[in-house]
């Protein structure tokens, strides 16, 4: 590509990222007005933060939509401590991850059950996201066990925002 249409090109797709953000950023100011909600645009990563609160910060990638955004908000503002229904067996617990990508609630026991049949590989059930790395029998043991820890860890940081 010339330099020149790359830039077009990457200026179309800022300021769709943009409008998205926007966009959303809306809807949140109308939905919950008792909230205070500044944007920053990270320009190192190329990301948009929503600042809530003046404290809570969340993430707006560009594909991104309204509900995971708000599902995020809700999360971090309203209920970080409480017990969540897991989006798979539907237990309540507080010893649970949440997808990166759309913030499903996973209990410790499901996301394991993932963990194991990916072989280390994460897999959203629900928006198909992937991370991690492929892991032999030995390096999987050791990351189980790493992950029970971090359950734990999750909830007393949560407990005490
Ligand atoms: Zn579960
Ligand atoms: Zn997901």
């Amino acid at each position: 590509m010339n330099s020149e249409i790359k830039k077009i090109f990457i200026e179309a797709k800022l300021n769709q990222y943009y409008n998205n953000v926007c966009d959303i950023t809306n809807k949140l100011i109308e939905k919950y007005e008792d909230l205070d909600f500044k944007l920053i645009f990270d320009d190192e990563h190329m990301l948009y933060h929503m600042i809530i609160n003046n404290k809570i910060d969340v993430v707006i990638r560009d594909d991104n939509t309204f509900d995971e955004i708000e599902r995020k908000l809700i999360h971090s503002v309203y209920n970080y401590s409480q017990p969540i229904d897991c989006f798979i067996c539907n237990t309540s617990t507080c010893l649970f991850i949440t997808c990166p990508k759309c913030e499903t609630y996973i209990c410790n026991k499901c996301h394991k059950k993932i963990h194991i049949e990916g072989k280390g590989i994460f897999n959203c059930p629900k928006c198909e996201y992937q991370m991690g790395i492929k892991l032999n029998r030995v390096q999987l043991r050791k990351s189980l066990i790493k992950m029970d820890k971090m359950y734990e860890v999750n909830k007393k940081r949560r407990e005490n925002l």
